[in-house]
């Protein structure tokens, strides 16, 4: 019924039946399995062993290349309330999630700031962790990290404003670690990863809450170029 009223069309070229049609979809390039932290070719997304820091994710396993074709699906996800599209983006993804072990793991979407929450209607990141578990053998959690400032968009920044941008935004929920603790994996859910400094920055906070306990992994859509500023 909502189709008729308001069918659907490519959010690229305009031709109407899906968000992408089939030929523009051939314009969203799979990433290879590659370290998020230097970007450079790895085994099922792990992060090298030279490449870890204090607080690295395991592996950060990404889908796409972030490109003009998934600004547009991501757009129009995040900022044009289109929540339909995050259905959309599910369903081109659902196939992969046979090749990850969510064997006794939690999800944690991205979490966005109560405000910001309240004025979209919904965390984006969330509906997406919502039909993975729908699928696989996890459970959502959405209130053990959450974010306690608003910062500017990463994306207007620079590769070192970046990280300063995300210090310290996100906080734990202690009185949950009894509950959060039983878990062997936490898995990060977010849209797009360019420096990961993010994901990392929520690492920090659940290693200082559980001590390392748990191994963090995470999901992201779209990975992103960026190169450092030459000094
Ligand atoms: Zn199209
Ligand atoms: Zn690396």
């Amino acid at each position: 019924m909502l189709d008729f009223l308001f069918p659907k069309e490519c959010l690229v070229c305009s031709k109407t039946g899906l968000w992408l049609c089939k030929t523009c979809q051939k314009n969203l390039y799979p990433t290879l399995p590659n370290c998020y932290m230097c970007k450079k070719l790895s085994n099922n997304f792990k992060t090298h062993s030279q490449c870890v820091k204090a607080n690295s994710l395991e592996s950060v396993i990404t889908l796409w290349k972030y490109n003009e074709c998934s600004k547009k699906l991501i757009h129009n996800f995040k900022y044009k309330n289109r929540f339909q599209v995050g259905n959309f983006l599910f369903s081109l993804f659902e196939s992969k999630l046979k090749k990850i072990n969510f064997e006794n793991s939690l999800l944690i979407p991205l979490p966005s700031h109560r405000k910001k929450t309240l004025e979209r209607g919904f965390n984006p990141t969330e509906i997406l962790c919502n039909l993975i578990a729908q699928k696989v053998n996890a459970q959502v959690n959405t209130n053990f990290v959450f974010k306690k400032q608003e910062n500017i968009s990463q994306a207007s920044l620079d590769y070192c404003e970046r990280e300063k941008n995300v210090e310290n935004i996100f906080e734990v929920n202690t009185n949950l670690i009894p509950k959060i603790d039983k878990y062997s994996k936490i898995i990060i859910m977010d849209d797009i990863i360019t420096t990961g400094a993010t994901i990392s920055e929520i690492a920090k906070e659940i290693n200082e809450a559980l001590g390392k306990k748990v191994v963090l992994k995470g999901i992201c859509l779209f990975q992103g170029s960026f190169r450092k500023k030459k000094q």
